[in-house]
């Protein structure tokens, strides 16, 4: 008889945005009518870009015609597209990446996952604490995270991120082979400094570890001393994979499509680790639609990268109404500055879940109560710059109306 992945078995349900879709409902049915504004989750509500409609609108057309039809394409992603982000993502910041050290994909979720294929199951982990729940979950279910303590995997090397530590993790006491780094940080909002990356990348180094560092919020990045990708660093290119996405910067969280770099000066044990993931990439996935890589990369299009100016001044324009106004209520925040979360300290010391309650019954304001992303969050709650101008703006008045 077939036997399961025993490690499915020990993940512990998907508590946090079920339990709120739960709240949420029962509240709505016990308050019917009232307007409820929703900064719980990170997704993009702008549409997308009109220079990204117009090119895929003309790709679905090459796709109608028998001469411009195009079928498989590169695993790897186009070279247009490749060349497209090396030159503009890369180049731009003094990085000189070869096209095919871009790995052009569905998601940085999926990669941040995937990338495990090519790390051995006994690798030490760590990630920060609170953290993306994702890096978590699929090395839980790789078998790289040990048993779930109703607290923690015991296996797991957590890095608490507190307001003493500026939300910065510091390097454990037990040395990780694989080490998760995401900033712009999701959910603190946390951005890490020049000399904070390289500390990690030194220590990468020295130890023989892998980064594997998300910087899906890059685009967030407004304070020009901060580095907007790992390879800024030197010395990152022997030791980290950086994970970029198009979703939070021009809206294609329902579109799909992000990339991972992976250098190729970046080896263990005398292997290309930039080989195995493309070996892993060419077995395992097919590539990214054509209409889709040409949306992508019409962004990089001196239309595109104005109106997507545009869309992220508008999300960071919530993040500014967001903290300040929670500010002026005399909340402690953090972030919202060069990213589009917001992470604030409960009051008078509630915890998540109590201030979450408050706030939804209260002010009809749904949050993400900063438990949920891990022990270390508890005592905060993460909103979000991603909805509609005016509703934020109402949004904030409420809370700050509901705490007086
Ligand atoms: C939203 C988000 C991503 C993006 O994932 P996609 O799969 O590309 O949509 C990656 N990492 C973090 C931390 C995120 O919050």
């Amino acid at each position: 008889m077939v036997k399961i992945n025993p490690n499915f078995q020990k993940l512990p349900g998907n508590y946090l945005f079920s339990e709120i879709a739960r709240r949420v409902s029962a509240h709505a049915a016990a308050n019917p009518g009232k307007k409820l504004i929703r900064l719980g989750i990170g997704d993009c509500t702008l549409p997308l870009p009109p220079a990204v409609i117009k090119a895929m609108s003309a790709a679905v057309e090459e796709m109608g015609k028998k001469e411009s039809f195009r079928g498989y394409g590169p695993e790897q992603g186009y070279e247009f597209l490749r060349e497209a982000i090396a030159e503009n993502d890369y180049a731009a910041l003094g990085i000189k990446l070869a096209a095919d050290e871009i790995f052009v994909s569905d998601g940085a979720k999926s990669d941040c996952g995937n990338i495990g294929d090519i790390f051995d199951k006994d690798n030490s982990v760590a990630v920060c604490d609170p953290v993306y729940p994702a890096y978590v979950d699929t090395n839980a279910m790789a078998g790289r995270a040990g048993d779930h303590d109703g607290d923690r995997w015991t296996n797991l090397i957590y890095m608490p991120c507190t307001a003493e530590t500026g939300f910065m993790p510091e390097p454990p006491k037990r040395t990780p082979d694989m080490i998760y780094l995401c900033f712009p940080n999701n959910p603190t909002g946390a951005a890490a400094t020049r000399d904070r990356l390289s500390l990690w990348v030194d220590y990468a180094v020295k130890n023989g570890s892998v980064i594997l560092f998300d910087g899906a919020y890059e685009a967030f990045i407004t304070d020009e001393t901060l580095p907007r990708s790992i390879y800024e660093i030197k010395g990152a290119e022997e030791c980290a994979i950086e994970f970029r996405s198009f979703s939070k910067t021009a809206g294609f969280t329902g579109t799909r499509c992000a990339y991972t770099v992976v250098p190729k000066a970046l080896k263990r044990q005398g292997e290309s680790l930039n080989s195995m993931w493309n070996r892993r990439q060419t077995t395992k996935f097919n590539g990214v639609p054509y209409i889709v890589q040409r949306g992508a990369a019409a962004i990089y299009s001196d239309e595109g990268k104005k109106e997507v100016a545009a869309n992220l001044a508008y999300y960071q324009k919530n993040a500014a109404v967001i903290r300040e106004g929670l500010t002026k209520a005399s909340l402690s925040v953090f972030g919202g500055v060069n990213s589009p979360y917001i992470w604030a300290q409960t009051p008078g010391k509630a915890s998540s879940w109590d201030f979450f309650d408050l706030l939804l019954n209260k002010a009809g304001v749904v949050s993400t109560p900063g438990a949920g992303f891990g022990p270390a969050g508890e005592g905060y709650i993460r909103l979000t710059a991603f909805g509609d101008a005016e509703a934020t703006i109402e949004a904030v008045e409420r809370i700050a109306d509901s705490i007086r």
